[in-house]
């Protein structure tokens, strides 16, 4: 992932990266509905946008879970997602089937990231190198750490590996048809309409 995006993420904003990650959250909700032939896609849109939401912010993904979930303590901090994903599903799992499967998760990961926008639409009115920047940095890693708990929830509902479902669908560059690099070197209009953004109007196409 950080081959393909990793350069291009400090293009976007904070706030533009949760947006395009609550509208690919929203079309995963719709693909579970009634396309189900795109859900691997769709899942990998969110997953991609998910960890360009930690990448702005310079929060490594592994660390947020560790802190978040401190399994076993300093060996948690090597776990690979596939790791994560095992433990975690033996925590959660049948409580998370209880609570109602696969839709509980997805409604789950839309809340979360919904948070999460909230956060970072907050982070404009406050200045990052004053004292409150740790606790709105730390608030944050929380968040992330909560969206990839339900992305990997959902992938457990779904009965697919996270790791290698992405890497499945990334395994060829950018998905892009006008891209295709390996890195991206998508424009932003590919990802962002901007207006849209300044317009702060919601609308989800
Ligand atoms: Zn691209």
């Amino acid at each position: 992932m950080y081959t393909i995006y990793g350069h291009s993420y400090h293009k976007y904003s904070v706030v533009e990266i949760v947006d395009r990650l609550l509208i690919t959250t929203g079309r995963l909700c719709r693909s579970l509905r009634k396309e189900p032939e795109n859900v691997p896609a769709r899942f990998s849109h969110c997953v991609a946008w998910a960890f360009a939401a930690a990448s702005n912010f310079k929060i490594d993904v592994g660390d947020s879970l560790h802190h978040k979930y401190w399994v076993q303590k300093k060996e948690s901090r090597r776990f690979s997602a596939s790791q994560w994903q095992k433990v975690l599903s033996k925590r959660f799992k049948g409580s998370n089937i209880k609570a109602g499967g696969l839709y509980f998760c997805t409604t789950r990961l839309f809340e979360e990231t919904a948070e999460t926008l909230e956060i970072v639409s907050a982070l404009g009115e406050i200045d990052l190198d004053d004292s409150n920047s740790e606790a709105v940095y730390l608030s944050y890693r929380g968040e992330i750490a909560d969206l990839f708990g339900w992305l990997f929830a959902i992938s457990d509902m779904l009965d697919i590996d996270l790791e290698a479902t992405v890497s499945e669908y990334y395994k060829n560059g950018c998905r892009h048809q006008d891209c295709k690099g390996i890195p991206c070197t998508c424009p932003l209009e590919h990802y962002i309409d901007r207006k849209r953004v300044r317009a702060d109007t919601m609308v989800i196409p």
